[in-house]
């Protein structure tokens, strides 16, 4: 397919910026002094190999396998980074260590493969659960958007496209939209790849001490569709339910979807949330000052390419991907 002249100018604006942080961002990270700095990463799946990626029964997100795991932990292990747990931030993190706190959203089976290695690193980690798939074995929305389509051949920004469109309705028109279009089975899970955990794995995995257990809603609601009363319902089901089977009220929340305003903020208090964690893609500097009373966390996305290439981005507090979106955003402006 040809791209039309938006989209190259677009595309060489990104390789541009790539290009320029690549050579940049080593010598940016020489004179930089990086104490003080807390990275916080969202992973979503994890795939035992490549062979399971070709599979197409996630959507892949930026999924790392398990070999692209174990060198991101090396990378930061070997750069002194410390790896933390979301308690110590509240306690307070001394201003002349450097930090990194890994999270995992959505609550998928194959997360378990990281736990394998957390254990073996010793390496604390959150994970951010949305109850309703694990209660009902549910496989999410996405990816019976993505498995589905891709398997009858729809090229991927026809799928992104279809994607985004849902993001700015309810879960019950979502829900609707999927057995109408797939049928009613289709969010049945097709393996362990695109399975969420089940009621008895998420107790045994809540159980070891370096997990903590996060809410990321009931249903995966992108919570600026909803209403305060709808919010409020969310986070209250989401934690009940997540109590009944760690034992303990999650103390953390991370945003479906990373969308979040100050209303949603000032609710997460209420529910007794006292950090919460975006997709800002952006590193952040100690001490996390409060916003509307809870301490809301930049996030940055995995990547897929090279751990030593994409780390230097990360380590400065952007990605090529937050600069070519900042500048997008300030062209706007000046229009
Ligand atoms: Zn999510």
């Amino acid at each position: 397919m040809k791209k039309n002249i938006k989209e190259y100018i677009d595309d060489s604006v990104f390789n541009f910026i790539k290009k320029v942080t690549q050579f940049v961002n080593p010598i940016l990270l020489k004179l930089n002094n990086e104490n003080g700095n807390l990275l916080v990463y969202y992973f979503h799946g994890i795939y035992e190999n490549e062979a399971q990626k070709k599979l197409n029964h996630v959507d892949p997100q930026n999924n790392l396998t398990k070999t692209q795991l174990i060198a991101f932990i090396d990378y930061f292990l070997s750069n002194n980074y410390q790896f933390i747990k979301p308690e110590q931030i509240s306690e307070g993190l001394p201003k002349d260590k450097k930090y990194i706190l890994l999270t995992f959203d959505d609550g998928y089976f194959n997360n378990t493969l990281a736990i394998d290695i957390l254990n073996k690193y010793k390496i604390p980690a959150t994970f951010f659960l949305t109850t309703k798939n694990i209660v009902k074995q549910e496989s999410f929305w996405w990816d019976v958007i993505f498995k589905y389509r891709i398997k009858n051949h729809v090229p991927l920004k026809k799928i992104r496209e279809e994607q985004s469109f849902l993001k700015g309705f309810k879960y019950s028109f979502i829900d609707n939209y999927i057995s109408e279009n797939f049928g009613s089975s289709a969010t049945k899970p097709w393996s362990d790849i695109d399975r969420p955990l089940t009621v008895e794995e998420l107790r045994t995995i809540s159980q070891n001490s370096l997990v903590t257990i996060g809410n990321h809603t009931h249903n995966h609601t992108i919570l600026t569709v909803y209403d305060r009363e709808e919010i409020k319902d969310q986070f209250h089901r989401s934690n009940e339910i997540l109590c009944d089977i760690t034992g303990y009220k999650p103390k953390f929340i991370a945003f479906p979807n990373g969308n979040f305003n100050f209303e949603i903020l000032e609710e997460c208090k209420e529910e007794g949330f006292n950090i919460t964690f975006s997709t800002i893609e952006k590193s952040n500097r100690l001490p996390i000052k409060f916003n509307s009373a809870v301490m809301n966390l930049n996030r940055l996305m995995t990547q897929t390419n090279d751990i030593n290439v994409y780390g230097n981005y990360d380590r400065l507090g952007y990605t090529a991907q937050s600069l070519y979106l900042k500048l997008k955003h300030s062209i706007k402006i000046f229009k």
